[in-house]
């Protein structure tokens, strides 16, 4: 076979890539190394900015199959037959460091999914927990700064995670998750998906209807100690998904929902739509939907896996966001980082590219053409008198939401909630031998803050539960002499 011959990304061929050209064997270089420089200068952008958050990932595609319609309660076109199969890509994250981080963190796990649906992409942009730390946008970039490293040591700094912590009791539900048995996961195969948020779904007739997701791992939770976390390769996950892909041991996951009628969701017990709460199963029972499968590496990881650009604002006909607070702030804020990080034509960047016609108006921008040779010459403007040309059409518009209470323009608080209730259920689920790791968890944190700090979350752990705040002030105070 013969070897094609090596070009300039112009195309044109090149003689020799091994040697600049200088004037004379140790002359200095000279200005017609062109090839040269454009190795260079490709060379220094090789990089774009990093994720602020879910920065270190891995990703692989794979197939949704729906094992039961759900027309009763939407139109959303891949989710009308059972036996419908739909193309997915899947990207697991950690959430707090850089892209050369540990795989095996004590961190919440992003569990991001784009459904390449036949009226375009629909992205889930999930985490492995069903619950937040938060349930106000506002508190976003300060939460972060928190649980990121010092701003002058450049460390982790458990004082500080736990003094947001202590200021917010919000957070002491997600904590509690992070804290415990399951804060490590032992991989990405082996972590429950949650879409975390409530989501809209309305059907043909117009009716809307209050949805949960729940992807439930077929490998079953697995999770590391501590101990073992410290001893793994700390690119130990990648490689375990890329290897269980390779030997054809696909990975999958049951695909559940929980679902209200708007009118359920007046009454419900609790505020449906805030982030820092689930619906716990009793009052809203899980239905089985579907299975996912993850059963195709990518090829390119940078091509695939860091330019893939979620955004939960990538809905579908028949799929709605809901008044959940940090939904609809991530409906802004995930366009707004790709578009800063990727570029303003990411969505035409093959791993984003809908499977569907796209067909609008927008032109222009850097690298506009990748894949649509920017419209060509066609009419960039909407009204036009063109028959032919894409048009909105109102059978796409979702059923309009009435506000149920006399809305007042103002910030909001969502203080009156009780915070503390669901994070005691969870506590009350575990065994003892889990409680006493949850203690010792939180205490080889807690007891680098101040006393203040220390006081408030003894407080907060004492409403969910006060064996719970017992087990915590013990294990601060002697990190050790736990009962069961
Ligand atoms: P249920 O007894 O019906 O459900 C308990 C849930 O807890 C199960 O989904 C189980 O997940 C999950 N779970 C068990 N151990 C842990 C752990 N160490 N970390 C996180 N989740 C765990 O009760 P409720 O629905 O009333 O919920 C009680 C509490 O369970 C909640 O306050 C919440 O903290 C937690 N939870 C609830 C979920 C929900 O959607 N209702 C979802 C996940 C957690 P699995 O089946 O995977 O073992």
């Amino acid at each position: 076979m013969t070897k094609s011959v090596l070009t300039t990304s112009a195309g044109a061929p090149v003689a020799d890539d091994n040697n600049s050209i200088s004037a004379g064997a140790r002359g200095p270089l000279t200005f017609d190394n062109f090839q040269l420089f454009e190795k260079l200068a490709h060379f220094s952008r090789e990089r774009i900015p990093e994720r602020v958050v879910h920065a270190r990932g891995a990703g692989a595609y794979g197939t949704f199959t729906l094992s039961k319609s759900l027309s009763p309660y939407t139109r959303a076109s891949f989710l009308q037959s059972a036996g419908q199969k739909t193309d997915i890509f899947l990207r697991f994250s950690t959430v707090g460091g850089g892209q050369d981080s540990s795989d095996f963190a004590r961190d919440p796990r992003g569990f991001a999914v784009k459904f390449y649906t036949d009226e375009g992409n629909f992205d889930l942009v999930g985490n492995n927990t069903p619950v937040f730390f938060l349930n106000d946008p506002m508190k976003f970039p300060d939460f972060v700064h928190s649980q990121k490293k010092n701003p002058k040591t450049n460390l982790p700094d458990p004082a500080r995670i736990f003094e947001y912590w202590a200021n917010h009791p919000q957070s002491l539900h997600q904590m509690t998750i992070l804290m415990s048995d399951r804060g490590i996961p032992r991989s990405w195969r082996h972590i429950n998906g949650y879409g975390s948020h409530t989501f809209g779904l309305w059907n043909a007739e117009g009716e809307r209807y209050w949805v949960k997701w729940h992807f439930k791992t077929d490998q079953g939770i697995q999770c590391l100690s501590n101990e073992e976390a410290a001893s793994m390769p700390p690119q130990g996950a990648q490689q375990d998904l890329v290897d269980a892909i390779d030997r054809g041991d696909f990975p999958s996951w049951t695909v559940k929902v929980q679902i209200l009628t708007e009118k359920a969701a007046r009454t419900f017990p609790i505020n449906p739509f805030d982030l820092t709460k689930v619906w716990p199963h009793e009052l809203a029972p899980l239905q089985e939907i579907g299975r996912l499968e993850l059963n195709r590496n990518v090829e390119n990881y940078f091509a695939e896996t860091e330019q893939a650009s979620f955004a939960p604002s990538n809905l579908v006909p028949g799929i709605s966001a809901s008044p959940d607070k940090m939904l609809q702030a991530r409906l802004i804020a995930y366009q707004d980082a790709q578009r800063y990080r990727v570029g303003v034509n990411h969505n035409q960047i093959p791993v984003n590219a809908p499977r569907c016609p796209v067909n609008h108006y927008q032109r222009d921008g850097a690298m506009a053409g990748t894949t649509a040779e920017n419209q060509g010459s066609g009419i960039n403007f909407y009204p036009n008198d063109a028959s032919d040309l894409p048009a909105p059409s109102a059978e796409f518009a979702a059923p309009p939401l009435p506000l149920l209470e006399e809305a007042w323009v103002k910030p909001h608080s969502q203080d009156d909630e009780d915070y503390f209730e669901q994070a005691g259920n969870l506590y009350r689920i575990f065994a003892a031998k889990e409680k006493d790791r949850l203690a010792k968890t939180i205490a080889g944190g807690l007891c680098h803050a101040e006393a203040s700090v220390q006081e408030r979350m003894l407080i907060y752990l004492e409403k969910a539960d006060p064996d719970y705040a017992d087990r915590v002030r013990r294990a601060v105070n002697g990190l050790t002499t736990l009962s069961g």
